[in-house]
């Protein structure tokens, strides 16, 4: 008798571990998820960074008559237009990209 309390016991218990394991699963997979976006993402950005030095090769000021930003070409290879803004002074001017905003202060040179 004490063998089927032992086992029939036992048995509940491991059930009980079975719905705690199970209720973990959407939970774990949505953490799964989000850390093979999170690599995907990682990635990316290491091709990204790896082929900088090849984009730099073919970088240009100004290409197809349009002053290019250096960060949109050397960070995904597109042609960004930079435009003049402020105005400029006699010993500087600042460019911005139309697309990133990055700004760009340029010291006249003598
Ligand atoms: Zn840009």
């Amino acid at each position: 008798m004490a063998d089927e309390a032992l086992k029939t016991t036992l048995s509940e218990y491991a059930d009980e571990f079975v719905s705690e394991r199970e209720a973990q699963i959407s939970q774990l997979e949505a953490k799964l998820s989000k850390i093979q976006e999170e690599q995907l993402k990682i990635e990316r950005s290491l091709h990204s960074a790896r082929f900088a030095g090849q984009r730099a090769l073919q970088y240009s000021p100004v290409m197809r008559g349009q002053v290019v930003c250096p960060r949109c070409w050397i960070e995904s290879e597109t042609l960004r237009r930079l435009t003049s803004v402020a105005g400029g002074t006699k010993t500087h001017d600042v460019w911005e990209c139309s697309h990133c905003h990055t700004q760009f202060e340029v010291r006249f040179r003598k």
